[in-house]
């Protein structure tokens, strides 16, 4: 069974985002968990949760992604802007336990010229102070492209990540097609070789979700620009056998294309069909 969804829409709460999923065939979804661009998130309704979570037996819903704001950046050069990742995240881990056992997802950040050792730290610092024994969440590490100072576009670098945390069995990765094309890992032509290495120097037991991207541009140019599946420069056939590997195929996939609902209703029947149980 391929367990697939695409980002939604928050606005109107956890039940209205399992109903939309529900309508497009997904079986799972992802969302910001506050205003991705402001940091703003609001009240959680205990309605609304205690209805979305038995929609979700009922249609047999799969392992949520819930994404950070893009404006948090966890190694920053400036200490106001850490504490701001650092409240985000740690409030954002206290309002997933509504929906417990799901996955958080973030960018590790960008190091802004403090260089990439300082901000490994700077991350697994803030990390060990967010993360508790009792969360039931699993933190997910997002693979990135490197565009500008980016930390984590190699898979050393969340490694390292990986390395300075103390519970570190809460840490997973998010695996975008999109950024790990761009940041120079060949999915196109050598996907048994980029698995390979991600086994060898992460472990392939970290890798909780992918997020399932065609990329607008080259191979290794170090840009973020998501496609459409199909109309980028990975192309069908390389996404298809990605989401039929037997290393891969258990995972949740989720959409970030450019789409409206129906256009992602469409990858949805489209990678269904494509798909062999
Ligand atoms: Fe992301
Ligand atoms: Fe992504
Ligand atoms: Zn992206």
């Amino acid at each position: 069974m391929l367990h697939i969804g695409c980002h939604l829409s928050a606005a109107k709460g956890y039940l209205h985002m399992g109903q939309e999923a529900v309508s497009i065939g997904a079986d799972t979804f992802q969302f910001f968990t506050r205003n991705p661009r402001g940091g703003n998130a609001k009240e959680i309704s205990q309605q609304d949760v205690s209805d979305f979570l038995s929609f979700s037996t009922q249609n047999h819903l799969t392992t949520l992604l819930a994404h950070a704001p893009y404006t948090i950046n966890p190694c920053s050069d400036n200490p106001q802007t850490r504490e701001f990742a650092e409240l985000a995240m740690s409030d954002d881990l206290r309002r997933m336990e509504y929906t417990p056992h799901n996955l958080y997802n973030f960018h590790p950040g960008s190091h802004v010229g403090q260089g990439v050792a300082k901000a490994i730290d700077l991350i697994s610092d803030l990390l060990n102070r967010v993360l508790s024994t009792d969360i039931t969440t699993t933190v997910l590490l997002e693979t990135m492209s490197g565009k500008g100072s980016e930390v984590g576009a190699t898979f050393e670098e969340l490694r390292s990540i990986i390395d300075n945390i103390g519970l570190s069995d809460k840490i997973g990765i998010c695996l975008d097609t999109c950024h790990i094309y761009s940041a120079g890992y060949d999915i196109v032509n050598d996907l048994e070789g980029v698995l390979e290495k991600f086994d060898k120097v992460i472990g392939l037991n970290r890798l909780k979700a992918i997020h399932l991207n065609d990329s607008m541009t080259e191979f290794a140019s170090h840009k973020d620009r998501h496609e459409k599946i199909g109309l980028g420069t990975i192309g069908a056939d390389a996404l298809i056998r990605l989401i039929n590997h037997p290393a891969l195929k258990h995972l949740p996939f989720l959409l970030e294309t450019p789409n409206e609902l129906d256009g992602y209703a469409q990858e949805i029947k489209f990678l269904r069909q494509n798909y062999s149980a």
